[in-house]
């Protein structure tokens, strides 16, 4: 199954494969321009995102571990859902930093 979603400006372009476990294999992209807060001054700004992922989406609980794939635990696929925490977990990185603080990270050093 191909997926093509967007939400605030992120694109998260895959293909999903079901398993015969009941597994889904999620791999893909996600791209785009998303408005973060700067963590040093709080202004909002645009962070390019390009990230390649490869997901799979087990049943809750899950107690095994693997190294290939991150591991998302749903009852049933939602991808909004994943989407959506992806989001969350790229506004929530604490290396979001605007360009102007950069700047000024790099005048203190030298
Ligand atoms: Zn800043």
């Amino acid at each position: 199954m191909e997926i093509n979603k967007t939400k605030e400006g992120l694109t998260l372009k895959a293909d999903s494969t079901k398993t015969k476990d009941g597994e889904y294999i999620i791999t893909g992209k996600i791209t785009g321009d998303i408005e973060v807060e700067c963590v040093k001054c709080l202004k909002p700004f645009l962070k390019h995102i390009d990230e390649d992922i490869k997901f799979k989406v087990v049943k809750p609980p899950y107690n095994g571990f693997d190294e290939e794939y991150d591991i998302i635990e749903q009852e049933k696929l939602n991808v909004d859902e994943i989407l959506e925490s992806e989001i969350e977990s790229i506004k929530n990185d604490f290396s979001n930093i605007c360009e102007s603080c950069i700047k000024e990270e790099f005048n203190e050093e030298f």
